[in-house]
């Protein structure tokens, strides 16, 4: 460890000296921001603003060498974008053909095009910078149109932007990568945008929007990078270059440290870096509780690489592979072989442990072109194993890859979103024609286990019955508390009604364990309450015995499980069940684990009594 240390401390002088040298020109005050920790971590680095609604981009500058190949990129993602149109607006009622046939017209306007193929050779920008730029500007002029009908034109502006941003995405990839220490700031960051940029090793997020559960910084964890949320405005605050600050301990972000807090940082930001470097000797075995009850600690994995790290801190096997994240490499729909080759791929990474893979947990949007209509309510709309029963097509082949895949492999199954158990009947039915199909073109296939992830209110109220029918239960308590509360898990906004130990929540947990118990099946808690070393006692005292979670959780929730007893966490859980609301329950389970485990907790570890007392009436 020590010869470590001195590597880092070393590295540190080095980049402060580059730092101080380029803030030289910098004359503003610093700035501290309070946002809400998402990720934990320390990055110094430089702002970089990302800008688009449904893909995401930031201005990039091109040499001369690269401006015909990009200016080629832009003709091409014209061309995509004509013919979808084209293709989409074929046998639609008259209305909607109108409004396509406007946007082949917006399409087709050769001083548009112009303009924008002029930006990018003048500017010497990449090709959605120049959509963008351009655009705007079309679209503010249109704004401020008199009159009302021709005024509503700047939507089609708008949708036309962003038909053309996703073609651009959608052919040859500008992989030019963002410069060293890049901090990225936008408004939401999504999946898709942040695997695409982890190319680019960005150090650090901050965002106006999303909860603690959304996908996005799911991803950010297992990346093992800092990130921040809840900055309102924040992109009219900073421009791409600034020197920033993120702190995903505390929930702050500092804008053009001075030098002191820069010196302060360093330290922090270097002892994060020792921490996560790949020389950290790799642990064995199951942690156990004091009173010896043993807890297999699985991972949640997305990347194979995510994979490696979780092995080294003792991950036995993969407790939740969402497969959907395959879309975000392929650029649309995985074939069947592609499907089996990824599938292999990480079953041969994790070998005898097992990798549970769960069925896409999309919505329809993201599964069929855009011809679709967009859904109000897509989180109640048709998503997850919902969507798989009604396009049997693309189910079929997903079932049919894990099939083959699994022939000597550990690959088990998991349908999403199960909310009675006529949907795991019809699953299994499919699964058996497959099956036979496969087996009569000779086709070599496993016999995959089948889990129901349990994250819908009447999955836990029919519980029994569910569990008859399958292998395992995996309990998603993303979605569950996310159900059962009625509070969007990706929105900000209401990110202090998503209140984890709800009693609500704490029942249905129970009773998902008790049932699993019942019928002799394993339950896997997978959600990202397993990875946080606040709720895992409560976990543990509530019966769990195998829990899931992305690689940087699984050092903390090791060390905690390994320093309380069973029967005290079980103690704790019976005095809990007397509690009404949330509120009573956080507050009372911050006072046990203050009083009884002050040592397993830093501070930070324990949410703060401003976060709890925040939905009490004021005076
Ligand atoms: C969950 O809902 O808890 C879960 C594990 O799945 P996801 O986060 O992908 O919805
Ligand atoms: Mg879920």
């Amino acid at each position: 460890m020590p010869a470590l240390r001195v590597f880092y401390v070393k590295k540190m002088v080095v980049f402060s000296k580059t730092n101080q040298a380029s803030r030289k020109n910098n004359h503003y005050a610093e700035i501290k921001l309070n946002a809400r920790a998402v990720s934990r971590g320390v990055a110094i680095g430089k702002v970089i603003c990302l800008h688009g609604r449904k893909r995401q981009f930031y201005r990039i500058e091109l040499n001369d060498s690269q401006i015909e190949r990009e200016l080629r990129r832009f003709r091409a993602a014209v061309r995509l974008a004509q013919s979808q149109i084209k293709k989409i607006s074929a046998n639609k009622s008259e209305i909607k053909a109108g409004i396509f046939a406007a946007h082949l017209l917006i399409l087709e306007d050769k001083s548009l095009l112009a303009k924008i193929q002029n930006n990018i050779a003048e500017q010497k920008v990449n090709a959605e910078w120049a959509v963008k730029v351009v655009t705007d500007t079309y679209i503010s002029n249109y704004k401020t149109i008199a009159d009302e009908h021709l005024r509503e034109r700047y939507i089609d502006l708008e949708d036309i932007a962003d038909r053309l941003l996703t073609a651009l995405g959608g052919g040859g990839k500008s992989n030019i990568p963002m410069s060293e220490n890049s901090i990225i700031v936008a408004k939401d960051v999504k999946p898709s945008t942040l695997i695409e940029l982890t190319e680019s090793n960005p150090k650090a997020i901050i965002t106006e929007k999303g909860g603690w559960t959304s996908h996005t910084f799911i991803l950010a964890r297992e990346m093992n990078l800092p990130a921040v949320t809840g900055l309102k405005g924040i992109l009219r605050r900073v421009q791409t270059g600034d020197n920033v600050i993120v702190d995903g301990y505390n929930g702050e972000v500092i804008l053009q440290p001075n030098d002191e807090t820069y010196n302060k940082y360093e330290i922090a930001a270097a002892n994060f870096r020792e921490v996560n470097s790949e020389e950290f000797e790799a642990i064995k075995g199951k942690p156990k509780t004091l009173d010896g009850r043993e807890i297999t600690i699985r991972a949640n994995v997305d990347l194979p690489k995510g994979y490696i790290r979780a092995r080294r801190f003792g991950a036995e096997g993969i407790g939740l592979y969402r497969s959907e994240f395959l879309f975000n490499q392929y650029k649309g729909f995985p074939s069947e072989q592609e499907q089996i080759e990824a599938y292999r791929k990480i079953a041969d990474l994790v070998g005898e442990d097992g990798v549970r893979i769960r069925t896409f947990d999309l919505n329809v949007e993201q599964l069929a072109d855009e011809s679709v209509e967009k859904e109000q309510n897509p989180a109640l709309g048709l998503r997850g194993i919902r969507l798989g029963l009604s396009h049997h097509k693309e189910f079929r082949t997903q079932l049919r890859a894990l099939l083959q895949a699994s022939a000597g492999n550990k690959i088990d199954i998991v349908l999403p979103m199960i909310s009675d158990v006529s949907e795991i009947l019809l699953t299994k039915e499919i699964l058996k024609q497959e099956k036979n199909r496969l087996r009569k073109s000779k086709i070599e296939i496993g016999n995959p286990k089948l889990g129901a992830m349990i994250e819908v209110p009447s999955a836990v109220l029919t519980i029994d019955e569910i569990a008859g029918e399958v292998d395992f239960l995996s309990l998603g308590t993303n979605d569950l508390v996310q159900y059962l509360l009625a509070v969007d898990r990706d929105n900000e906004s209401v990110a202090d009604w998503f209140r984890t130990l709800h009693p609500a929540v704490l029942r249905a947990v129970k009773m998902v364990l008790q049932a699993a118990e019942n019928h002799e099946i394993p339950a896997i808690i997978c959600g990202e309450m397993a990875g946080s070393p606040f709720y895992a006692p409560i976990l543990v005292g509530l019966g769990a015995t195998v829990l899931s979670m992305n690689a940087n959780s699984i050092l903390r929730v090791r060390r905690i499980i390994s320093g309380i007893a069973f029967e005290e966490a079980q103690e704790i859980v019976k005095n809990l069940e007397i509690c009404k609301t949330s509120a009573e329950v956080e507050n009372l389970v911050r006072e046990i684990f203050k009083e009884k485990w002050s040592h397993l907790f830093s501070p930070d570890l324990l949410p703060s009594r401003k976060k709890i007392r925040k939905l009490e009436v004021e005076n």
